[in-house]
């Protein structure tokens, strides 16, 4: 699964992966675990500097990825990565030396303008960790987490700087992988800016249409 900030790429993986039964890997989840689990792991250490919005050694993001991939003999969802052509290829060798490939690629394409005001409004609970999407006048009136009633707050890489510069990065690495995967046909390409359930059965029918 492709789709920049804000495009509503983690949930849309999670309700893919439980339609279709199969297990739901973000990088992102498996980054945050690890910085929970052992602050001073070279993963936990690359967990901190993705969370900044910066970028780590693509060997060391692959390595994660293959030691998950590992334990699934299965097909998956993989959110998150590949992010870059060069983790891209590195995948590509690593899939094709243990006799697996990417089936499909979903990106779910939203307009930069529509993503800034999504991402500034988007708040976090400090005590469930729940992500909640407001709309924009309802981001800072102090309105609790919907799942559990504690406070909401604004994360780091959700204040304006952060999601100028998310975005930019995101753009810069993706054009190339997203002209890669257009070029092998593998990607499908969602209009994101329709209802959750609207780009979700949009996803189901490409799907279920190409397999
Ligand atoms: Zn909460």
């Amino acid at each position: 699964m492709m789709g920049p900030p804000g495009s509503g790429k983690g949930t849309q993986s999670a309700r893919i992966a439980e339609h279709f039964r199969v297990p739901h890997l973000s990088t992102g989840a498996l980054f945050r675990a690890a910085l929970e689990n052992d602050p001073e792991s070279d993963v936990a250490k690359a967990a901190a500097v993705i969370t900044n919005g910066g970028l780590v050694d693509d060997s060391v993001v692959m390595d994660v990825v293959a030691a998950v991939l590992t334990e699934y003999d299965c097909n998956v969802v993989l959110d998150g990565f590949p992010r870059t052509t060069h983790q891209a290829d590195l995948f590509e060798h690593w899939l094709f030396s243990v006799g697996r490939q990417i089936d499909k690629v979903v990106f779910l394409h939203v307009p930069n303008d529509e993503l800034v005001e999504r991402l500034g409004a988007r708040r976090t609970c400090k005590a469930c960790g729940y992500i909640a999407s407001l709309r924009l006048e309802d981001a800072d009136t102090g309105i609790p987490c919907p799942r559990c009633g504690e406070d909401l707050y604004r994360r780091e890489d959700d204040r304006p700087t952060a999601i100028s510069r998310r975005l930019a990065i995101y753009e810069s690495l993706t054009a190339p992988l997203l002209a890669k995967y257009i070029a092998t046909g593998q990607l499908l390409s969602i209009d994101g800016t329709q209802s959750p359930d609207g780009v979700f059965k949009n996803i189901c029918d490409s799907i279920t249409n190409q397999i």
